[in-house]
């Protein structure tokens, strides 16, 4: 029975030391919601990636992601896919001792249907092993 995690927006994830990719459009659709043109956000919010293959957002002096305020993210609705996704569509070995999200065991179509509406995408696959 798949296990569908319900984020309880404890921010960890976005103070965690590390990239925050950004994906094919998701430049464009962030500088659209800032009102920013993508080269001005660029230079403002972007760094390249440790891979040195694409770009991710910039951290705080505190090592948080720029976007975090308080509780909030700045950029909720169109944050990227990795920030969506984490941790239903992509985790890592013992990722629940620094997330806080509530698991529920609940069957395949409930699960997809949850992940659906917590990601913005319908997960083609089930879910990775925690
Ligand atoms: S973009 Fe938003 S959700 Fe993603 S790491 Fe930054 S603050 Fe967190
Ligand atoms: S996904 Fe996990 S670490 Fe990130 S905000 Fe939600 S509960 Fe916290």
């Amino acid at each position: 029975m798949p296990t569908f995690w319900d984020c309880d927006r404890c921010t960890a994830c976005c103070r965690w030391p590390g990239d925050v990719r950004l994906g094919p459009g998701e430049l464009e659709r962030i500088a659209d919601h800032l009102g920013l043109g993508a080269e001005d956000f660029i230079a403002r919010f972007t760094r390249l990636d440790r891979h040195r293959a694409g770009l991710s957002l910039v951290e705080n002096p505190d090592g948080s992601c720029v976007f975090l305020e308080g509780r909030d993210c700045r950029i909720q609705e169109v944050k990227p896919r990795q920030c969506r996704g984490f941790p239903n569509l992509w985790n890592f070995p013992g990722f629940e001792k620094a997330c806080h999200a509530v698991p529920h065991d609940v069957g395949e179509d409930e699960w997809r249907r949850r992940v659906e509406a917590a990601c913005g995408e319908r997960p083609s696959s089930l879910p990775p092993r925690a």
